[in-house]
Parts: structure tokens; C-alpha cells; sequence
């Protein structure tokens, strides 16, 4: 096209051209509006009657048309191997191709795109250049014209130079496309490794707003929509949008955020919930800050500790109860045993007082046993480490065997209500230990010379014993308390007791299938305590892999 022009116009339209093409394709934001750009460009400087902008992809070794004009109309582009005409051997080679007469030089040329047949035309000259990038073909540029001799050296310079340019945006474009794959694969990632923790994670932003947070967090928060609170700064007096039941943590999350807002990450702070089941949450929460930019936000991590907190608590207990209740009976077989030292090497000869102190050393010694085996099934129970051992046992026959050996000991009338037999699969020596505990708690709460009936009754399912006592009773929020680990009730103070039984005696009944529960009707009322064992082997009748 340049070639009607004088040599200093046609300077003058190269040097326009130069300066326009340091800016070209600049906004491009994908590869169509580049091709627009370019061919543009390529129509101000030279004859782009047909115009095709392609690019190569090394891999499938195929060209891929990204749009193409013929005669001021576009069309959509296609794929097509790299094969023998003139776009491949510019491809192969690297080299720009000159066409200056196709009909003499080239093989015939069918048009890709979708001129109407009536209209098929051959094009009579051609250039095509590559779009290089260092001794790399990333595509080309292709101009035709249905007149021959269109173009000359001087284009072949002017494309050439379109095609530079052309390069450095398709590297741009490819970069922020990898860019943008790289974000949604990382973007992907995050999310599985969010979704797969089982602590609970929030991000709020610089505001304090929660802006995300995973599957963990929600259930912790009870929110079912998240929607409810993200993007609201998280603020007193916001507080009514939460779930009641999450209301408790997101009160204890306010510091933690105002920490967080004014930059100061939080360490290792431990959360004790009390609304509901109690949970101690461990809280971490540490700022975002993009490098040497503004405060983003943080993250804060809460993760549940309360297992763990109840074993440490369990060991600080059995080491308590060990320290306070091995002292006495040590002491005393100490003190005994030194008696009988003495006696012995000293040849007195009190029969009777060397005999009760050897009662006293074994009276004691059996009460260190029994204390040891308590602390030893409390740490099995709470490990998981319990195991039973089913026997046909006579649950009616073991009360009244229970009761017969504690009537021995008592002023207290205890009567036994029991049905002839109730049979079942259980571990006689922990059920025994169970009836004993309910047993000797109905003594032990109350007074002497009270009744204290036994209860033995059993269906098709299941065998109930009750324990019902004329004692100190229990107020509704005892009740609620009286199977937690060391809990005991203010009334019961003044009487020895380490509050353990209950908690292991309904430990052992749940392992069993069965339930322990406690009635009263207040305080002085008495108390029942009663504890269901279930007959059968529920699973009894399945199939055996249902069964394991
Ligand atoms: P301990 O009796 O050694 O304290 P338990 O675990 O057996 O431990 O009982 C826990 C608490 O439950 C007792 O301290 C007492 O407050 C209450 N409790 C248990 N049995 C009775 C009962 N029969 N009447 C009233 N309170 C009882």
C-alpha cells in the first residue's frame, strides 16, 4: 500500500507507524481484541484485503486461526495441521514469505473461512510473517490480496514489525492467562484444604469483618447461612444477628478481633463454653499484612481441646486422688507394720495386739489395692480401654446376693422388691460393681434406720434395677450434675466421697447398651437411682457382617 507513495511520505507513514506500534495492543485483554488491533494496524500499512492472525501450538503441531477478515468481514477462526502451504513453511522456518504472484509461485489456495461459493476467488499475492519470539514461532501474521504484486520488501518490514509487537502482548496475554490459572488452581487448593480441616478457620478482613470461612467454622458457629454475618464487622451490637447458640464464642471472638484490627496477633487462648455441652476451644488468630503494604486482616483458627483437656484434667485428678488418698492407709500400714517390728525383735509375746495390728496392715493394704483398681478402670474407661467380659448373668440373684452382703454392715432396712430372675449377657463383676455403688450411695446419703428398697424388674427387652433411698435427695441442678466426673452436690460435703462412682458405674452401664439416670423430687425427698441393661444382643439375627 505504501508503495504509491514518495520515499519521504512513505518515511514519514513508517515513522507514524513505529511510534503507533509502541503502544500496540497494549489493552488487549484477550486474543480476539488483539486481533482487531493488529489488524488494524496491518490495514494502515498495507493491503489487508484478507488478513489472518494464527497462532502455533508446538505441542499438537497445530496452527490455530484466531480470527480472520476477507474483505472488511470477520470471521471465526479454526485449527488445521501444520502442513505444506505457505503458512507452515513460515511456521517451520521462522522466515517471512513473500508472495508476490501466487498463480506462478504457489499451490492453489483454499480459503478457510466461509465465502460464499459463488464468490470463490483466489487471492493473487501473499506475505506472511512469523510472530517470534527469540528463535520461538508463536504464531503469524498472513495478509492477501486478489490483486498480484501487492506487496513488497518494504511490507514485509512493516508486518514484520506489526508481528514484533504482536509477540509481546500474546506472551503478556499468555502470562495473565497462566496468572489467572495458577489463581484458580491455588484458589482450588486453599478451598479443599479449608473444607478437609477439622479446625475451624475465619478470615476477617481489616475492618473485622468475617469475610470467609469453612465448613468447620460454620458448624462450630451453628450457621447454617453464612450469609447472615459475612461482611459484617463483627461488633457488640451486631451480636443479635448470630445464632443464640454461637452467641457465646462470637462474644469471646470480639477482643480477639479488635486484637486483630489494630495489628497484634493472639497466641494459645483457651475458650471455655458453658451454654450447652461444655467445650474448651484453643484460639489462635494471627494478622494478614500484604509485604511492607497495609493491615489485610487475619485468620483465626479455633480448634476443639476439650478431649484433650478432660485427659489432662483426668491424670491431674487420679494423681490428686492417689496423693490425698494413698497417704492415710500408708501411714497406718507404716505405723503398724513398725509395731510388729518392734514387738518381734524385742520377744514380747501380746498375741492379740500383734494380730490386730497385722488385721490393720491388711485391712489396709486392701483398701491401696482397691484404690489403685479404681484409678486404673477410670483411666481404661476414659482411653476407651474398658473391656467387658459377657456371661450369662442373673441380675436378680446378683442384688440380692449385693444386698445380703451389705445388710451385714448397716443399721439401714433395705429391702429388695425383685422379680424371680432376669437373665441377660453381662459382666457379672462390673454389674456387681455398679448395683454396689448405687447400694452403698443410698446408705451413705441417708440416715440410719431408713429403708432403702432395691428394685429388680425386667421385660422382653430389658432388666431395670432401681435404687431408692428415704435421703439427703437431689435439686434439679444436682441432678443434672451427679454423673460428671468428680462432681458432688454441696449436701453431700459432710460425707466422705470422691465423686468417681457415679461417673463410672454410668460409664460402665452405657458400655453395656444400657442407661443410668437419677430421680428426686428435691432436697430431703430421698433418691432413686435406677439403670436399664438391655436383654438382648440387639444385633442378635443380622447379618454377620452388619454385626462386627
Ligand atoms: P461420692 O459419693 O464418692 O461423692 P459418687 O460419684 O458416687 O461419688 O456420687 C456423686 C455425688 O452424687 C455425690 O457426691 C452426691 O452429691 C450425689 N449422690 C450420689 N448418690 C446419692 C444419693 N443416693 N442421694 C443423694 N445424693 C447422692
Amino acid at each position: 500500500m505504501l508503495g504509491s507513495l514518495t520515499s519521504t511520505e512513505q518515511l514519514r507513514a513508517r515513522l507514524e507507524a513505529a511510534s503507533r506500534l509502541g503502544a500496540l495492543g497494549a489493552d488487549a485483554r484477550d486474543l480476539t481484541e488483539l486481533f482487531r488491533v493488529l489488524y488494524d494496524e496491518t490495514a494502515r500499512v498495507v493491503d489487508a484485503t484478507v488478513f489472518l492472525f494464527a497462532l502455533y501450538d508446538e505441542a499438537s503441531e497445530t496452527v490455530e486461526v484466531v480470527r480472520q477478515m476477507d474483505r472488511g468481514a470477520e470471521h471465526e477462526g479454526g485449527s488445521f495441521p501444520l502442513g505444506k502451504g505457505f503458512t507452515s513453511e513460515v511456521i517451520r522456518t521462522g522466515l517471512p514469505k513473500l508472495i508476490r504472484r501466487w498463480s506462478a509461485e504457489g499451490p492453489p489456495v483454499r480459503l478457510l473461512y466461509g465465502t460464499e461459493a459463488g464468490e470463490l476467488v483466489s487471492p493473487q499475492s501473499g506475505l506472511v510473517v512469523p510472530i517470534l519470539s527469540g528463535d520461538r514461532v508463536l504464531g503469524v501474521l498472513s495478509v492477501q490480496s486478489y490483486r498480484p504484486e501487492a506487496y513488497d520488501d518494504a511490507d514485509v518490514l512493516s508486518l514484520s514489525a506489526i508481528a514484533a509487537q504482536a509477540a509481546i502482548t500474546i506472551k503478556r496475554l499468555r502470562v495473565t492467562e497462566q496468572l489467572a490459572l495458577e489463581h484458580e488452581r491455588h484458589a482450588l487448593q486453599l478451598e479443599a484444604v479449608l473444607a478437609s480441616m477439622n479446625d475451624a478457620l475465619l478470615i476477617v478482613d481489616a475492618r473485622g469483618a468475617i469475610v470467609r470461612l469453612n465448613r468447620a467454622a460454620r458448624e462450630l458457629l451453628r450457621l447454617d447461612s453464612a450469609s447472615l454475618v459475612l461482611g459484617q464487622p463483627l461488633e457488640r451490637q451486631r451480636l443479635e444477628q448470630w445464632p443464640i447458640t454461637a452467641r457465646e464464642i462470637t462474644e469471646a471472638l470480639l477482643p480477639v478481633i479488635d486484637a486483630l484490627r489494630s495489628g497484634t496477633s493472639v497466641e494459645d487462648l483457651d475458650i471455655e463454653l458453658h451454654s450447652g455441652e461444655r467445650r474448651v476451644l484453643s484460639l489462635g488468630a494471627s494478622v494478614l499484612r500484604s509485604p511492607k503494604g497495609p493491615l489485610q486482616g487475619g485468620v483465626i483458627v479455633l480448634r476443639d481441646i476439650t478431649e484433650q483437656r478432660d485427659l489432662e484434667r483426668l491424670r491431674e485428678d487420679i494423681f490428686a486422688m492417689a496423693w490425698h488418698d494413698m497417704g492415710t492407709p500408708l501411714t497406718l500400714i507404716r505405723g503398724n507394720a513398725e509395731i510388729l517390728l518392734r514387738r518381734l525383735s524385742s520377744g514380747e509375746s501380746d498375741a492379740k495386739a500383734s494380730t490386730a495390728a497385722a488385721a490393720s496392715i491388711v485391712k489396709h493394704a486392701d483398701r491401696l489395692a482397691e484404690l489403685l483398681t479404681t484409678l486404673f478402670d477410670l483411666h481404661c474407661l476414659e482411653a476407651g480401654l474398658l473391656s467387658l467380659s459377657p456371661w450369662p448373668t442373673d441380675l436378680a440373684a446378683l442384688t440380692r446376693e449385693v444386698t445380703d452382703g451389705a445388710r451385714l454392715t448397716t443399721r439401714h432396712n433395705i429391702k429388695v422388691l425383685a422379680d424371680e430372675s432376669a437373665v441377660g449377657e453381662w459382666d457379672e463383676r462390673r454389674i456387681r460393681q455398679v448395683i454396689m455403688n448405687l447400694l452403698s450411695n443410698a446408705l451413705k446419703y441417708s440416715p440410719e434406720g431408713s429403708t432403702v428398697t432395691v428394685s429388680v424388674a425386667s421385660d422382653e427387652r430389658s432388666a431395670t434395677v432401681s435404687v431408692r433411698d428415704e435421703g439427703i435427695g437431689l435439686d434439679a441442678s444436682e441432678l443434672a450434675q451427679v454423673f460428671r466426673r468428680g462432681y458432688r452436690a454441696e449436701s453431700a460435703r459432710g460425707v466422705k466421697g470422691d465423686g468417681l462412682g457415679l461417673y463410672f458405674a454410668h460409664g460402665l452401664v452405657a458400655k453395656h447398651g444400657g442407661r443410668m439416670w437419677a430421680e428426686s423430687l428435691g432436697h430431703g425427698q430421698g433418691s432413686t437411682f435406677c439403670f436399664t441393661l438391655p436383654l438382648r444382643d440387639e444385633s442378635v439375627g443380622q447379618p454377620a457382617e452388619q454385626r462386627a
